[in-house]
């Protein structure tokens, strides 16, 4: 397959190519060179829209629970009605797939869900039975015996001491993790926890990393307060979760660029908290948020400026606005098309996938097509009929009428 008269952004932040053509062959990009106005046999003729990497979430929640995503599932139920089977949460799962790959999310990495549906979906997207991004699964979180346990229970594995932690890692690896998620302090979500001390012990993140290493995985550390960070850097986690506290220690931000540590800065779940679910959750909680979304985004320009890699991550819902996460980094100072290359080529190195995320030869060529640029414009990508193609490993699995031609009809 041929894509030309087409704009490149590729992913790793350099100035968009106008007037290229992309060659795919078997499922990877072959080429990326410049059109010379006479385009080969069958090529598709993009009209100068845009062609780009496909957009990677690097911290999904995929769940039936759509608590976070009003009007996403079934409605409500209503007194008086049968109960729900619990079989229907797989066919939520199912939409969730497509609206995400319909959304031009490509690949996601599932920071933890309930009962292991991410890993079912992730499953059943592998074997074909239903169409969605690649998707990668921690399993279980790995928290110390905590609060957290007994509101999030089938999402955590609670253990103590470095022997149990070792354990839980070969657990979730026995389930078919993918890499492994370790809580280094508490949540900003649990009213009996404190965000800001370390939960677990350095010999237990120790533990942790140097046995998911061992073992050919990779880690990510949920984190919010300075202590938590300080252990998660220096046991060389290889992602941070939220790491709102980070810009109070610049060194330990050259520490992480040092080290290649991504850091996955999730404003939008401190903006759920902080003003989008301000009912649900106890006052306390809500005043807490607001002071980390500020956190949060002084610490994403703190880590623009130590040269942390940077990744996309929603952490919210509904599936399908996963965009809205690209669009705050860009609002919160990221220029464009490093916070394109944030949503692309710096999630892919956050799911440890070196040949995701850029359009460049060898690459998979998992890509999307906007209608218009949009490194002029980023709020063009939460616009549905601005996405006009998606490929994945080379092959369209959603298209849609451009903009104009839907204006048109
Ligand atoms: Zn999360």
């Amino acid at each position: 397959m041929v894509l030309t008269n087409a704009r490149v952004i590729d992913g790793t932040g350099g100035a968009p190519l106008e007037r290229a053509t992309v060659r795919i062959e078997h499922g990877r990009i072959a080429e990326v060179g410049t059109f010379d106005g006479s385009p080969p046999d069958a090529a598709v003729d993009l009209d100068g829209r845009t062609v780009m990497p496909g957009l990677i979430d690097a911290h999904a929640h995929l769940s039936s629970d759509i608590s976070r995503s009003p009007g996403f599932g079934p409605p409500p139920p209503l007194k008086g009605e049968l109960p729900r089977p619990r079989e229907l949460g797989y066919f939520v799962l199912a939409k969730t797939a497509r609206t995400l790959l319909a959304a031009g999310i490509t690949s996601v990495r599932d920071v933890g869900s309930y009962d292991d549906e991410a890993i079912a979906l992730r499953e059943a997207v592998r074997l074909g039975i239903v169409e969605g991004p690649r998707i990668l699964s921690c399993g279980r979180i790995i928290s110390a015996t905590a609060p957290g346990g007994a509101i999030f229970t089938t999402m955590y594995r609670e253990a103590d001491g470095p022997d149990d932690m070792r354990k839980a890692v070969r657990e979730q690896l026995r389930r078919g993790a993918d890499f492994i998620k370790l809580m280094a302090t508490g949540a900003r979500s649990v009213l009996a926890e404190d965000p800001e001390p370390a939960q677990m012990t350095a010999a237990e993140i120790e533990a942790i990393v140097e046995e998911a290493h061992r073992l050919g995985v990779r880690v990510a550390a949920h984190v919010e307060g300075l202590a938590g960070a300080r252990l998660v850097v220096d046991a060389g986690v290889d992602t941070i979760e939220h790491g709102l506290s980070l810009h109070r220690d610049p060194a330990l931000l050259d520490e992480m660029a040092r080290r290649g540590i991504v850091l996955v800065p999730t404003l939008s779940t401190f903006h759920d908290l902080a003003e989008r679910f301000t009912g649900a959750f106890a006052p306390a909680l809500v005043e807490q948020a607001k002071r980390q979304l500020e956190e949060a985004y002084a610490t994403l320009i703190a880590a623009r400026a130590a040269g942390v890699t940077l990744a996309m991550g929603h952490d919210s819902g509904p599936p399908g606005e996963n965009a809205i996460e690209l669009v705050r980094m860009v609002e919160g100072e990221l220029p464009a098309l490093e916070g394109i290359s944030a949503a692309t080529h710096g999630s892919a190195q956050a799911l440890g996938l070196p040949d995701a995320g850029t359009v460049s030869p060898g690459a998979v060529a998992d890509l999307i097509v906007i209608d218009g640029d949009p490194a002029s414009d980023i709020r063009m990508l939460l616009d549905p009929r601005r996405i006009s193609m998606v490929l994945q490993g080379g092959a369209i699995v959603a298209e849609r009428p451009r903009a104009r031609e839907l204006s048109a009809a």
